[in-house]
């Protein structure tokens, strides 16, 4: 696609939008269902570009892939219509007798950039907020997955006018061209690095967005945790989508006195989750590219693997490993780690673990397995974090009543529900005063009379 090719999709959506038809509500309902209808018949090609792509097991690509955002879909339609009603406000004794009300408007012409690890999730879960918002939609879909984005600009080519919703595929060029151009609003997820790119971008057209980045999300398993429910949940959280997941437990804090314990129960779960041999299991994803595969084996260079560790290129497959990380401030623990790789330390007191938080950019998530408050009373309130998820990793991401977002390096913004709702509209304030004479009192020429009057009303 050339850069005019990109101009003209442009051209044709600011069009669109300017006829007003995406503002009303049965339209919104409509393509809403029409999106449902699409994604259902195109069920099967996407999960088997999935799996072309990254070996995604048919289980997670029905599960994360195509079930969220058909509940987001149906979850939204229950509700779009109190969602887009106006907001009234009382009257104050400024302004008696006027009608003040908010109501949310559709941004306009929205740009969408989704990353490649879910693929499909990422990109449709942020358009259902769009349609119901009332924008149009233009998608940016990931190169580094180009057999799902292949399919996925098929099914929407099919399924929509391209003035309302469009996808162009594409690297870092199609998305540079993309980025020179004025959207009402821009919704990226992808990496921090690239994130500062995209704020750049928008700032020079002073466009609002919302990022959705990375990170390395902690898990702290506490000396009276279960620990066999612990590690049974952090071996999934880590081997999902062979760990290529934004809120994948990254490393685990776990308590001395449970060291050993939690180690041979991650051990046990993962043959009794992906066999003795998980390169035979149909259920464990491969690493989406060579240049990913390459960074996460530099990864375990020089450390301690616990268990596993074994890998082979051509198949881009990385056995999930446990690793004990050696060295001052290892690569292991710096950068999010993005795979099947779970290094493990340990700590005596819970002062060290929220020091260790303190000492990392602000993660989309903090695990914490403990029964006692230590959670709520040490690491909460002393800790930044796009949420806390208690007993459980990644679950809380498809509750659709709760926002999802990051805080500092992991983004800003959230979405999900009624909150991708209000991330693709803005609030417009409608003030309508229905007896202009009372408020005759602030024209010049002033008196200290009326002066005395609104003292007055202020003090009131
Ligand atoms: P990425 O930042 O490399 O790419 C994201 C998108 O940006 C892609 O569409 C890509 O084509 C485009 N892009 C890449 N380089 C660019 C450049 N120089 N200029 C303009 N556009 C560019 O991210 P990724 O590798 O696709 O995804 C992995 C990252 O995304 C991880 O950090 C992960 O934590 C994060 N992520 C966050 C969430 C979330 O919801 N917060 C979800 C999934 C992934």
């Amino acid at each position: 696609m050339t850069q005019k090719d990109i101009q003209n999709r442009i051209a044709a959506q600011r069009t669109f939008f300017s006829q007003n038809t995406t503002r009303e509500y049965r339209f919104r309902m409509d393509q809403l269902s029409c999106l449902a209808k699409a994604i259902r018949a195109y069920e099967k090609p996407l999960a088997n570009a999935l799996h072309a792509d990254m070996k995604k097991p048919a289980f997670e690509a029905f599960t994360s892939e195509i079930a969220v955002p058909l509940l987001d879909i149906s979850f939204t339609k229950k509700h779009l219509k109190r969602w887009m009603k106006p907001t009234r406000y009382k009257k104050t004794a400024l302004s008696p007798f006027a009608k003040a009300q908010t109501i949310p408007e559709p941004r306009g012409n929205v740009l969408i950039i989704a990353p490649w690890n879910y693929p499909v999730h990422l990109a449709l879960l942020p358009l259902v907020s769009s349609i119901a918002a009332g924008n149009c939609s233009l998608i940016k879909p990931s190169e580094i997955t180009p057999e799902t984005s292949q399919v996925l600009t098929q099914m929407i080519a099919e399924y929509f006018d391209p003035g309302f919703i469009t996808c162009v595929e594409g690297a870092v060029q199609e998305t540079q061209w993309l980025l020179e151009e004025q959207y009402d609003y821009i919704f990226f997820t992808g990496s921090t690095h690239v994130g500062k790119i995209v704020m750049r971008a928008a700032a020079k057209h002073l466009t609002p967005l919302t990022l959705e980045l990375g990170g390395k999300c902690p898990v702290i398993v506490g000396a009276d945790a279960n620990i066999n429910q612990a590690a049974k949940d952090i071996i999934w959280g880590t081997c999902a989508n062979a760990g290529q997941t934004c809120v994948a437990p990254d490393h685990v804090l776990v308590h001395q006195s449970q060291k050993d314990a939690f180690i041979a129960a991650c051990k046990t779960h993962i043959h009794t989750l992906y066999g003795k041999d998980p390169q035979k299991s149909p259920d464990y994803a491969r690493i989406v590219s060579d240049s990913h595969f390459d960074r996460l084996v530099g990864l375990l260079e020089g450390q301690d693997i616990v268990c596993g560790g074994t890998h082979n290129k051509k198949e881009r497959y990385i056995a999930p490993t446990l690793v004990s990380p050696k060295g001052k401030n290892p690569k292991i623990m710096q950068e999010e780690i993005f795979g099947p790789l779970l290094p493990i330390i340990s700590f005596s007191q819970t002062k060290e673990v929220v020091a260790h938080i303190q000492s990392h950019p602000s993660p989309l998530a903090i695990y914490l397995y403990a029964k006692k408050s230590i959670t709520k009373d040490m690491i909460i309130p002393h800790t930044k974090s796009g949420a806390v998820s208690v007993n459980s990793v990644l679950s809380y991401t498809a509750h659709p009543g709760l926002p999802f977002g990051g805080v500092g390096d992991s983004g800003f913004g959230a979405y999900h529900g009624k909150h991708g709702f209000d991330a693709f509209t803005y609030t417009r304030t409608i003030y309508t005063q229905n007896r202009p004479q009372r408020s005759a009192f602030r024209f010049p020429p002033y008196s200290a009379k009326t002066l005395g009057l609104v003292k007055k009303l202020f003090r009131i």
